[in-house]
């Protein structure tokens, strides 16, 4: 197909396909891109083509370098964060399975229950004074004792 063969050995191939339906077939396949491009006029590209082209193939190439430090860099860097991530998560199962972890509810519910009837107590108050205060923790007390007095 390219006149590549030499003399003998293009004669013995074409005595081979004149008797071959087969090979037949298939040099007469592989001969269609030939034949297109014979058909097909040949393409005059722009006079802009080539600087358009040179000038993506460098931002392209740009754009590669960029990426390939960032991926360089992530190599690094995703190791160490994992490392990282992996030991405070370690820190913290740690802390929470230490010792029975406390009740944060309820420690927040102890803190407001206790206080409650005291803030009560103030509310009534028009005004909270520094004897407001004392008052309402004094009458909180007499109250606190009196059940365990009558018990
Ligand atoms: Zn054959």
């Amino acid at each position: 197909m390219d006149d590549e063969l030499s003399g003998n050995v293009s004669r013995e191939l074409d005595e081979h396909l004149s008797a071959c339906s087969a090979c037949t077939r298939e040099y007469r396949l592989l001969l269609i891109p030939k034949h297109i491009g014979r058909i097909i006029p040949a393409l005059e590209p722009s006079p802009y083509f080539y600087r358009m082209l040179r000038a993506r193939m460098q931002e392209e190439a740009q754009g590669v370098t960029i990426w390939q430090i960032l991926l360089g860099l992530s190599r690094q860097v995703v190791p160490a964060l994992a490392m990282v991530t992996l030991a405070l998560l370690a820190t913290f199962a740690y802390v929470q399975l230490r010792g029975p972890s406390p009740d944060v509810y309820q420690a927040y519910d102890m803190i407001f229950t206790t206080d409650r009837p005291q803030r009560m107590v103030i509310a009534d108050h028009d005004e909270i004074t520094d004897e407001s205060v004392i008052d309402s923790i004094a009458e909180e007390e007499v109250q606190a004792a009196e059940p365990a007095s009558v018990k």
